[in-house]
């Protein structure tokens, strides 16, 4: 675990800074909960952070600043149901090649692949398209560590507390695993044409 005292914390953008009491960056489950409960110990507020992508200032904070970066990875792809099991520290970026190895990939994603999967979830990151949910919608399943360092799971069998976890921006507790549904791999085409801003308009809506 790396914990660094007092450090500046900067979004990706710069606009928004803060100067948390301590950085943990937990690399097990044991060490994000021997940090959840010592902030609880000295009351301290607990924020996390997923790639400080966000420019709003949802990370900020003087208290203790969680940075899961280093609970990552894909743990299992269900290639019958479609879900796939992932960390939430896990870049976007790190998604693609294993779903395709496992014939499976994102349904959509927004413009850039820089996010943490837990940040990404907890904004409502979205692509474009009406017809395609934001990231929140794909989430089958969170595991998160509540105030008193409890692992605590929470799916389709009681789905009010699933869509409150799956959009909460970072207050509904620490997400340690998500499990989203997948689709199965499919390739894109790219057409690039010029519209007047009517006809734009018209296909848009
Ligand atoms: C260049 C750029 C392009 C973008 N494009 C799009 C786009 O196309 N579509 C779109 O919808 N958005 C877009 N965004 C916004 C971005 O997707 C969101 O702000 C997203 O939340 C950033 O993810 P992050 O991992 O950086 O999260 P952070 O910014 O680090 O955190 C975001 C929120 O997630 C919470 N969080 C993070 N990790 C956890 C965790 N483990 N447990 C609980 N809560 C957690 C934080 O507390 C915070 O509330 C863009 C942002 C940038 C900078």
């Amino acid at each position: 675990m790396t914990t660094t005292d007092t450090a500046p914390w900067t979004n990706w953008a710069g606009n928004v800074r803060a100067t948390p009491r301590v950085v943990v960056q937990p690399t097990s489950l044991d060490e994000l909960r021997a940090a959840v409960v010592e902030a609880a110990r000295r009351g301290e507020r607990v924020r996390v952070a997923g790639a400080g992508h966000s420019f709003a200032p949802l990370c900020a904070t003087e208290g203790t600043l969680l940075d899961c970066s280093l609970l990552a990875g894909i743990e299992t792809i269900d290639t019958e149901t479609g879900a796939a099991t992932i960390w939430a520290g896990t870049r976007i970026y790190d998604l693609g090649e294993p779903l395709l190895a496992r014939g499976r990939a994102l349904a959509n994603q927004g413009d850039i692949d820089r996010q943490a999967i837990a940040g990404a979830v907890s904004t409502g990151t979205h692509g474009t398209g009406r017809g395609h949910g934001s990231f929140s919608s794909m989430v089958r399943a969170v595991e998160m560590m509540d105030a008193d360092g409890a692992l605590v799971t929470i799916d389709g069998a009681d789905p009010a507390r699933l869509r409150a976890a799956s959009l909460s921006l970072g207050l509904f507790g620490a997400l340690t695993r998500v499990t989203l549904h997948t689709v199965p791999a499919y390739k894109l085409r790219e057409q690039s044409r010029a519209l007047s801003f009517d006809a734009c308009l018209d296909g848009f809506l």
